[in-house]
């Protein structure tokens, strides 16, 4: 039987005593254990998610238990979690103990909720299918020949499968909303520095941001309303009010609505997400609202953008990897140079491997104008467009994905068939904007199709209570 699909259900069996955390938790260790094979979980915290668990159930019992007592919740491989291990999926972390918690889990414990383990992913955050994890690949609980996205693969595939109420990624240009979409569940990249980066291990840190992955769009907005708000330990996280988005969620307003015109006529996308995309914008349509095509040139340049800077930035962020501070050293070393180079060569993955050495050299003395500069003005030119149809409008609606989920293998030996997967996330991220994929129906072979929202840095509470509104227009 499936049980607690949103956290309002537990909260009304708690309060009812139908059950208690304890119980809450056993229900998902069940779970972890009858689906283990999908390969979601890393390392499940059983015994001190049980103990916290009874923790919680006194403190219910005396009235004194957080906004989350009863929450369940997963956290992406990336994320530090003080006397656990974080390993971002690489052979180079391998043992590595973090020594200190992320800001985002803190304020989740702080609020009783319960982590429960750590999730899959592809190595460093890099990858759109989880095929490029130290830990194997994660299963899409939908059909398991598929991949479940990446590369918060095992934290979508957590929820899909129930083996959370909720979970924690990262999204640096999709990492969230691509394999939300690919498992049918919903997941959130709110704006960049909404959340505290202090805690995740960066693979591009002008991108990086925390996403939450839930199967209500109410406890979304509730685990970010608890997230976001300033750090000291992140000085580029934002210090905008935060609201109290789980309460803003009604919706009764008449939208203005975009739609990129490049983006659904791409030749790269499947046809059923096109008809279920157009068929939501004539919905809307026809409730009222004003939905209006518009041009985005810049399509073509989104990808290209995307990699240079990310990879750049992955290329200084992961030069810390050295066998010198942390996890994997190579045993077999003659000096000092080899050292480095044999800890790096082994240590890290292709794909990590390759975006080293591309984003070396598009920082490179030679090749930095031509690459790294240029890319950031078309970021520039990028972020400029979108805001300014953002501010003409109030949301922009695309395909999270130009496909939906596809079998294992059918991308790993081709890097850039695999980027192109990322075509539509990509766009949010570039431009630091907050965006939620949201379940649109199925394609003929009954795989989840993902629906994009994008809308103005700091409109998580529009951006929320406009998606729940369509989630029930979807359903
Ligand atoms: N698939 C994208 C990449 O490989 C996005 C990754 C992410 O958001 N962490 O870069």
């Amino acid at each position: 039987m499936e049980k607690f699909i949103s956290f309002d259900e537990i909260k009304k069996s708690l309060e009812k005593k139908e059950t208690d955390c304890r119980s809450i938790v056993q229900y998902y260790l069940t779970n972890i254990q009858t689906k283990a094979h999908l390969n979601a979980f890393v390392e499940v915290y059983e015994q001190s998610a049980l103990s916290q668990a009874d923790l919680i159930d006194q403190k219910l019992e005396e009235g004194k238990a957080g906004k989350l007592a009863g929450m369940v919740i997963g956290i992406k491989d990336v994320l530090c979690y003080e006397g656990h291990e974080s390993n971002a999926s690489s052979k180079i972390l391998e043992n590595f103990e973090s020594q200190f918690t992320t800001t985002a889990i803190q304020r989740l414990i702080d609020e009783d909720a319960i982590i429960l383990g750590r999730l899959n992913c592809d190595e460093f955050g890099m990858g759109s299918s989880n095929e490029n994890s130290a830990h194997g690949k994660v299963l899409n609980a939908a059909d398991e020949s598929r991949v479940p996205g990446g590369s918060s693969g095992g934290s979508a595939v957590a929820v899909q499968a129930n083996l959370c109420t909720a979970s924690l990624g990262t999204d640096t240009g999709g990492s969230v909303r691509q394999p939300a979409a690919f498992t049918g569940v919903i997941g959130m990249k709110p704006t960049y520095s909404r959340i505290s980066r202090w805690g995740l291990i960066a693979y591009a840190s002008s991108f990086d941001t925390i996403g939450i992955f839930s199967k209500t769009v109410k406890d979304n907005a509730l685990l970010l309303e608890i997230m976001a708000g300033h750090d000291e330990n992140d000085s580029t996280s934002s210090r905008k009010p935060v609201f109290p988005y789980s309460q803003l969620l009604h919706f009764d307003k008449k939208a203005k609505v975009a739609f990129l015109k490049e983006t659904l006529e791409s030749p790269a996308l499947q046809p059923e997400i096109k008809a279920n995309t157009l068929a939501i914008l004539e919905k809307l349509k026809s409730e009222g609202h004003e939905v209006k095509e518009v041009e985005f040139p810049l399509l073509d340049y989104l990808l290209p953008t995307y990699y240079i800077l990310t990879t750049a930035e992955a290329s200084s962020n992961l030069s810390r990897f050295d066998g010198v501070k942390y996890g994997y050293r190579t045993p077999n070393a003659h000096n000092l140079e080899s050292m480095y180079k044999l800890t790096r060569s082994e240590g890290f993955g292709d794909e990590v491997k390759r975006r080293i050495m591309l984003g070396t050299f598009v920082l490179s003395a030679s090749y930095h104008d031509a690459y790294f500069t240029k890319a950031q003005k078309v970021r520039r030119l990028i972020k400029e467009y979108t805001e300014n149809l953002l501010n003409d409008f109030d949301y922009i609606i695309i395909p999270t994905t130009p496909s939906t989920a596809f079998k294992f293998g059918e991308h790993s030996g081709d890097p850039v068939a695999m980027y192109l997967e990322d075509l539509f996330t990509v766009q949010a991220s570039v431009s630091g904007v907050p965006a939620i994929s949201i379940p649109n129906g199925k394609d003929a072979q009954g795989m989840p199709i993902g629906l994009q929202v994008i809308c103005n840095s700091f409109k998580e509470a529009e951006l929320f209570a406009f998606s729940n509104y369509l989630s029930e227009l979807t359903s």
